[in-house]
């Protein structure tokens, strides 16, 4: 199962759609794909909707409002019923193609979770700054390692996949309570591309 949050991504659902659908096919996988949209204002119901209709793999949940990407990534997660849950942006930030790598990686070395980390950091300096120090402190008081440069880019197993669903909490935060549950986990690296259309969805 892949989870995609989407917050006014109308403009970039076509383009992602193919790129992800080719990897999909090419790992010979029963698979479906979750979109999840979290109150858009834009045509994005409308575009999962015409995505369905066209390829019954793909599953559009619809939040009633805007609940921000972690509680969208938990809806996908409450749905997803698979060995292997991918979870990704809808912006194509986070290639798609890399799916192949983190499965393949998962499957030889026995991994349950495997984080893709960007290699270079390009975001502006302000996001930059505030993410560093929060990382940094974060780290200093917390027994739970957080690697920097990982976000929600990942791939689970379904052991990971049903401990997730059993925590009901309103203020989440993935990149720590995976880690926090302790599977094995390792990372791929990967160049975190800018943006491809549309406008980031986190406000300051
Ligand atoms: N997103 C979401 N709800 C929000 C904000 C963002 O579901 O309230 C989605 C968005 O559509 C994208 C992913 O979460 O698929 C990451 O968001 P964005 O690209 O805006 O964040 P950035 O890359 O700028 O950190
Ligand atoms: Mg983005």
């Amino acid at each position: 199962d892949v989870i995609v949050p989407c917050y006014n991504e109308e403009s970039n659902l076509d383009n992602f759609y193919s790129r992800l659908k080719l990897t999909l096919d090419k790992i010979k996988l029963n698979y479906r794909i979750i979109f999840i949209d979290d109150g858009s204002q834009d045509k994005t119901w409308e575009k999962i909707i015409f995505l369905n209709k066209k390829d019954q793999k793909i599953i559009g949940i619809k939040l009633s409002r805007n609940f921000g990407h972690q509680s969208a990534l938990k809806a996908g997660i409450d749905y997803a019923d698979a060995d292997y849950i991918f979870s990704l942006d809808a912006d194509l930030q986070d290639p798609p193609e890399l799916l192949e790598e983190m499965l393949s990686r998962m499957k030889t070395e026995g991994l349950n979770v495997v984080n893709a980390k960007r290699k270079k950091n390009n975001e502006k300096f302000f996001k930059k700054t505030t993410s560093y120090i929060f990382y940094y402190i974060l780290n200093k008081i917390s027994k739970t390692e957080i690697s920097q440069q990982v976000s929600d880019f990942r791939l689970i197993d379904n052991k990971v996949l049903a401990k997730l669903k059993t925590i009901d909490e309103n203020d989440l935060f993935f990149r720590g309570l995976i880690p926090w549950l302790g599977f094995k986990s390792d990372e791929v690296f990967f160049n975190r591309e800018n943006r491809s259309r549309g406008e980031t969805g986190w406000s300051i």
